[in-house]
């Protein structure tokens, strides 16, 4: 049985649509999938109906972002009711909170001297063939720096500009920890941490975001995000067993062109945790 339960399409970072990304994993023989765009459920009606008609698996799905402790956290949804009035409402103040974001890192880095970066990252989005309504993310920005010669690579514009700690990193628009998964909750659905290495966080640290997750009413944590490696994979089947977590893997895919990140390849799942998608919650 293979599962990927992370991935993005055009209605988020991604460069596919959300029914090429079906037909993409279904060909690399995914059997269970979910389309889990960033604070957007748009790609989620187009994503189910190809999924199943490809025979796969399908759940709902999304990555919502969070603060905790001054940092910004990643949480996948599943199994929700794509109709639940309040969760659908807590995700559209996000996506508004996504387009003031915009307009902040823009109006920063217009500050640095790196004026037109809004108008940039829409064109970067719109050649990608996005939905025009979507607010621009981190990646557009930082792929209309590599173009307008800013920086040399994606990598540069994350590494001075936009990652974690530097000025693109606008937290103030995401909900705390509860507040985003409490309507999650109450449509149906089912909490994971995403890809608890990628905080860069101190083990006590983790552990205690771990313990957090877990009062808030995080079910699982993903153990398997894309090929990362094997130790670190070990590491956190240890601790989602210690934890008392169901164990979720994904790959994380954005687009096709980065030949480390392809859809349905992850690091093999720890053997000892117990999937996530065995839970009576999950498969409603
Ligand atoms: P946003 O949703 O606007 O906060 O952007 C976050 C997205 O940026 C993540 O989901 C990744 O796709 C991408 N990202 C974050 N950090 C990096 C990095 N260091 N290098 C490349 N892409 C990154
Ligand atoms: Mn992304
Ligand atoms: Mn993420
Ligand atoms: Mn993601």
């Amino acid at each position: 049985m293979l599962a990927d339960l992370h991935m993005h399409s055009t209605a988020s970072d991604g460069v596919l649509d959300p029914a090429e990304l079906m037909r993409r994993a279904a060909h690399a023989g995914v059997d269970l999938v979910a389309l889990t765009d960033h604070d957007c459920l748009d790609g989620q009606v187009q994503a189910e109906q190809t999924a199943r008609s490809l025979g796969m698996r399908w759940v709902s799905g999304v990555e919502l972002s969070a603060q905790w402790q001054g940092h910004t956290l990643h949480i996948l949804g599943y199994s929700f009711d794509l109709g639940a009035q309040d969760f659908v409402s807590a995700i559209g103040i996000v996506q508004k909170g996504r387009w003031r974001r915009a307009e902040q890192i823009a109006d920063k880095l217009a500050a640095k001297k790196m004026p037109g970066a809004l108008e940039g990252a829409l064109a970067v989005q719109r050649a990608a063939g996005a939905e025009l309504h979507s607010p621009p993310a981190r990646p557009h920005f930082a792929d209309w720096m590599v173009s307008a010669g800013h920086v040399r690579d994606r990598a540069e514009a994350f590494r001075k500009w936009l990652g974690a700690g530097k000025l693109g990193d606008i937290k103030q628009h995401w909900p705390a920890l509860q507040e985003a998964i409490g309507p999650l909750r109450a449509a149906g659905g089912v909490a994971v941490l995403a890809h608890p290495w990628q905080y860069g966080f101190t083990r006590a640290r983790l552990r205690r975001l771990l313990k957090d997750f877990a009062a808030a009413g995080g079910r699982g944590i993903e153990v398997v995000n894309g090929q990362q490696p094997a130790e670190q994979v070990a590491y956190l089947g240890k601790l989602c067993n210690e934890f008392g977590f169901l164990a979720s893997c994904g790959s994380d895919f954005h687009h096709p062109d980065s030949p480390w990140m392809a859809l349905g390849k992850m690091s093999p799942f720890p053997a000892d945790c117990t999937p996530i998608w065995v839970d009576p919650q999950f498969s409603r």
